[in-house]
């Protein structure tokens, strides 16, 4: 890490474009800070009082975009007793084109399957990399060792990497607050921007998602679009595994409980029902948004409203829409929609005496809500796209009267979750009006056992659990990382290596070839040894007394031309050896025959995955397919491990080697370990180095005595003893020998 001196002191840096505080200013000029009380504020919080991810009576930084008038004069940062908050200034507008513009014109709709209302300004995207940038510098230099980086949110999402490049070693999560698109979706986006996008995210150790959905689509677009190997849950990146894993948002489950018998709640719901006079209420709430269904919510109450007029004069839907992005074209306009849909239905099902639709856009005090959230009969929660919906969690919470009925789109995030909901799509206005009827005549047993049923997932995963998960599976990834770290070689290993290389005289090397002593490329016939590195070899072999021996699935051939006279060379796994001096020597009794048994499989999956091949050697043969689409290619070579092993069956003398991008197939009187155990038996040497990079040169590793140097290329488990992280550094350790 740069920067900073050391510290012991753990401190947690939440990252977010808003601040966990309200700034007002008296008319005298004092500034007040009010401390918001939302449920991640208050979770983070308990995250401190608890010590958890932060040691003792240490404050919560939190970096958020601000406007300079936040700060009095001579300040950089401002705080209370619980957070110390460090304003990211952004004039009026670059913070128009980055929030309004990429992140909410863009990303935004991108991420809730609206493409034709999506932007594609480059403008925008500029503001946004700048932006993210102006985060970046100045957590950068604020950041020393031991601290946890938690970035908020698709406004953020340049900036893991921004922070990795400067504190590779850093703690840093992020979490995605809306859905991650399919990859479909998410490829509508100029190739620049997904790719960038999705490689700063990768700079976090965790990536959190609320749905496994949403996980599996973020993944499979960094498959596809970055082409890295990825696990259900773990991306490798190289030398660097990155966790991607679900974690649903919920509340304050004991805040909202409490809300059905607050004294002023009462007050309000005892107002509320008379000013609304109706047998039935149904209500929801929503921030103005095209994702949030409200249009479609509407038609689907003209509809029952016109399928069921023995309702009318008899319900009430109260329709709340708090503000949101006014100043974005498309929320205008839907707002003017809105209010002529509430007209028309009201002019069309209205009397004198009743207003089937009340709609208010504002916002509600607290108690305002929770007055609706205990009144209602019916919330109707029906979002076209909502990565959470935490208001239907909210009314859920508030109750403890264990009446009123959850209508909830499938589409939320909240749905997989909120099960005792009736669940709908909420495009299809006919299931719509069924379920506003099958709410308003449940019984009450019903509802009690349909409401405890959501209670009871709420109440065990509430937002403090969710921080918590998020924070143990932080360090638990953290800790998995570190222990591959711990194997990698370093110089003190190395130094000690050297010694005993320096008193012994019988030497030895066991090298690999591909992904060893050369990059992997895409096409194997055109690959290349490192610059530099067949000289060096032969330096070694020669000045400094050390036999060379490569070990390698390669043919003969390819071998010869590659390496001089004076190399041992094991091709194809083993089953060809070449002591210099002497000719290649087939190792075992080779018969040819179960070749013409399994070519004609090999030919069937080389015709069905467009850019494999096949290659035939001399003892084995092998279907590449790193050229093809990674994960349509991945399920054909699950489908032909399985169609060779039914066709050789269980007692087979046959291996199948299910390599990197490559499926090997070989008689089982050969490989790498019984190579380099006979290559040690004819030269007995009393220093011994190996390194490799493949599953098969794990046989290898495996058979070679205790003492020797054996050394993984990548950092992936394995037999060998050490790790590096490239393939780059094998020339550096074979330099060391000099
Ligand atoms: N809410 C609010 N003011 C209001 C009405 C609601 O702050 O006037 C809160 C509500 O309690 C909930 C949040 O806004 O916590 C909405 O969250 P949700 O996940 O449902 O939707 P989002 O607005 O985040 O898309």
């Amino acid at each position: 890490m740069k920067g900073e001196e050391m510290n012991d002191e753990k401190r947690l840096i939440i990252v977010a474009y808003r601040i966990p505080f309200k700034v007002t200013f008296q008319e005298s000029g004092e500034r007040t800070l009010q401390q918001n009380s939302g449920g991640l504020v208050s979770a983070i919080l308990s995250l401190a009082e608890k010590g958890e991810a932060i040691s003792d009576k240490q404050k919560i930084h939190w970096f958020g975009y601000s406007t300079p008038d936040i700060l009095q004069e001579g300040e950089t940062k401002v705080e209370n007793e619980n957070f110390i908050v460090h304003p990211v200034l952004l004039d009026d507008e670059l913070n128009e084109a980055y929030y309004e513009g990429f992140c909410n014109s863009t990303i935004w709709p991108i991420s809730h399957y609206y493409p034709y209302l999506t932007s594609f300004d480059e403008d925008h995207y500029e503001a946004y990399v700048k932006a993210n940038k102006i985060f970046a510098d100045k957590i950068n230099a604020f950041i020393r060792p031991g601290d946890i980086v938690w970035i908020q949110d698709y406004q953020l999402m340049l900036l893991p990497a921004m922070i990795r490049a400067e504190h590779p070693e850093a703690s840093i999560g992020y979490f995605h607050h809306i859905p991650f698109a399919t990859f479909e979706i998410f490829r509508l986006l100029p190739k620049q921007w997904q790719s960038d996008l999705l490689k700063g995210l990768i700079g976090a150790d965790l990536i959190g998602f609320h749905t496994n959905d949403y996980s599996q689509y973020f993944l499979r677009s960094v498959q596809r679009i970055l082409g890295y190997d990825t696990t259900v849950r773990d991306i490798s990146i190289g030398n660097r595994i990155v966790r991607v894993d679900t974690f649903p948002i919920s509340i304050d489950y004991n805040k909202f409980q409490s809300l059905y018998d607050n004294p002023q709640v009462m007050e309000k719901r005892k107002e509320f029902l008379k000013d609304l006079g109706r047998e039935k209420n149904i209500f929801s709430v929503d921030r103005l948004d095209y994702s949030k269904g409200l249009i479609h919510r509407l038609n689907g109450f003209e509809y029952f409203l016109d399928q069921h007029p023995e309702w009318h004069s008899r319900v009430v839907f109260t329709m709340i829409v708090v503000p949101s992005r006014e100043t974005i074209l498309k929320y205008a306009e839907m707002k003017h929609e809105l209010e002529e849909a509430v007209g028309r239905i009201n002019g069309k099902y209205g009397t004198l005496g009743w207003r089937p639709v009340v709609y208010l856009y504002r916002s509600l005090s607290f108690d305002e809500l929770g007055a609706l959230y205990t009144l209602a009969d019916v919330a109707l929660i029906t979002p076209i796209r909502d990565g959470m919906n935490l208001v239907a969690k909210e009314f859920v919470a508030t109750r403890t009267d264990k009446k009123g009925v959850l209508i909830l789109s499938e589409m939320a995030g909240a749905s997989l979750e909120l099960t005792g909901a009736i669940l709908i799509n909420p495009t299809d206005r006919k299931k719509l009006s069924d379920a506003i009827v099958q709410a308003l005549t449940m019984d009450e047993q019903e509802q009690a056992q349909r409401m405890q049923l959501m209670q009871d997932r709420v109440k065990v995963y509430d937002i403090f659990k969710w921080t918590e998960d998020y924070m143990d599976q932080l360090d638990i990834i953290k800790t998995k990382q570190l222990k591959f770290e711990e194997k990698i070689i370093n110089q003190h290993v190395l130094a000690n290596f050297k010694q005993i290389f320096d008193e012994s005289s019988r030497r030895l090397f066991l090298l690999d070839y591909d992904g060893t002593l050369s990059p992997i490329v895409a096409d194997p016939s055109s690959s290349k040894p490192s610059v530099g590195i067949v000289e060096l070899l032969k330096k070694i072999s020669s000045d400094f007394n050390v036999n060379v021996a490569i070990i390698s699935g390669r043919d003969k051939e390819f071998l010869n031309y590659i390496f001089d006279a004076s190399t041992i060379l094991s091709a194809e796994h083993g089953a060809f050896l070449r002591i210099p001096g002497q000719d290649w020597e087939l190792q075992y009794q080779y018969d040819d025959q179960w070749k013409h048994m399994v070519l004609p499989i090999f030919q069937k999956y080389t015709d069905r995955c467009a850019g494999s091949f096949i290659e035939n050697k001399s003892t084995s043969l092998a279907w590449h397919y790193r050229n093809t689409e990674t994960e349509y290619a991945h399920i054909r070579s699950r489908e032909f491990i399985e169609e060779l092993e039914n066709k050789i069956g269980a007692k087979s003398n046959l291996t199948i080697i299910d390599g990197d991008k490559v499926v090997e197939m070989k008689p089982s009187d050969a490989d790498k370990g019984i190579a380099a155990r006979k290559i040690c038996d004819l030269y007995q040497p009393d220093f011994i180095l190996s390194i490799g990079d493949d599953r098969t040169d794990e046989d290898m590793f495996k058979a070679l005595p205790d003492n020797a140097l054996t050394i993984k290329v990548g950092v992936k488990n394995s037999y060998a003893k050490f790790t590096i992280k490239t393939q780059e550094e094998v020339n550096t350790i074979l330099q060391t020998f000099l």
